[in-house]
């Protein structure tokens, strides 16, 4: 049987409640944004990364409108990168230069963290008041994941692990994607502590995890139980009543996916691993021609009547998903009337 992988993130406890976390699968993610944004490796890299925290980041929202916004303010040539992702996971971004290329870092791997360079990372929640709360932390690595466990731990104080990880086949497309964000809760004790460090040292990369067990998924050397009574404690719920809180269609099966992230978390955390919540993820836009006539409207009766003088049809380009929109100049009159 062909396991189709999709996107999506697991959410759940584990060490006897004393850890949350979340993980995800991204590659599709990943791939679509190197398609829009047309990304070298290290810009696929980069933004694959932070696509993926940020999917994970809508993930913890506690409100259905809430949203939540990664910005990455780098002096290197990558020029920052932007993420934005809804409370359902569906995610977008955009890196503003994105065809950097550099010699591999001294590990011999894509040099993201000189792509971005010395700068911020600033976290923005719009959660529905009057002002968004943002939370702005100094980039410690540039490599992101890195940057996110010291945005947790400073300006969120909650001792934290992010891993991050995209890997491109010899063709430059995504071969695998995803992460992982683990958070110790008030009450872990020191043995929790402990354990999670030794098994976040002996884990080496989630690309190296995944890719491997993508492998033997599609070889037939793990295979996904029937159901989650023979996964022991791996019981994943139902995903239907997920999959409607997010635009991923209601029938997306992630349950091959989902399996692959669970052995992941119990790779670091032990087996002691409970899956509370499976849901899709995407990447997904959500301009529309009513959203950039507004936008478009904003401007001012000023310059729009000075692009009616023009006299030329108004082209208007969506930064997160290359969607095109053109204006008329009847239309255009029709917005200051
Ligand atoms: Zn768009």
């Amino acid at each position: 049987m062909e396991n189709k992988l999709n996107d999506c993130i697991i959410q759940g406890m584990a060490m006897n409640n004393q850890v949350r976390f979340f993980a995800a699968f991204t590659k599709d993610i990943a791939e679509e944004a190197r398609k829009i944004h047309k990304t070298s490796p290290i810009c696929t890299a980069a933004l694959g990364r932070l696509l993926t925290a940020g999917a994970m980041m809508g993930a913890m929202s506690k409100n259905d409108s809430d949203l939540v916004t990664l910005r990455i303010q780098g002096n290197g040539p990558a020029k920052g990168l932007t993420v934005t992702s809804d409370s359902k996971s569906n995610v977008k971004g955009i890196i503003y230069n994105p065809v950097v290329d550099l010699p591999p870092n001294l590990e011999g791997h894509l040099n993201v963290g000189d792509a971005i360079g010395d700068g911020m990372l600033l976290v923005i929640k719009d959660i529905g008041l009057k002002e968004p709360y943002v939370g702005q932390t100094m980039l410690v690595t540039s490599e992101i994941a890195e940057d996110l466990t010291y945005y947790f731990a400073t300006s969120e104080q909650i001792p934290t692990s992010v891993g991050l990880g995209v890997l491109m086949n010899y063709d430059n497309t995504v071969d695998v994607a995803g992460g992982f964000i683990i958070q110790l809760m008030p009450f872990a004790n020191d043995d929790c502590i402990t354990a999670i460090e030794n098994g976040l040292a002996q884990f080496t990369s989630v690309t190296d995890f995944l890719s491997k067990a993508v492998t033997d998924i599609n070889t037939g050397k793990m295979a996904v139980p029937d159901d989650a009574e023979k996964a022991g404690k791996t019981a994943v719920p139902d995903i239907a009543e997920n999959a409607e809180k997010t635009n991923a269609p209601a029938d997306t099966d992630c349950s091959t996916s989902a399996f692959i992230l669970t052995e992941m978390m119990k790779k670091i955390l032990g087996s002691d691993v409970q899956v509370e919540a499976v849901r899709p993820t995407a990447y997904k836009c959500n301009c529309s021609r009513a959203r950039v006539s507004k936008a478009l409207i904003s401007l001012g009766r000023k310059e729009i009547q000075s692009m009616i003088d023009d006299g030329k049809p108004i082209e208007m380009n969506c930064e997160f998903c290359n969607s095109h929109y053109e204006f008329s100049i009847d239309e255009l009159k029709e917005f200051i009337k």
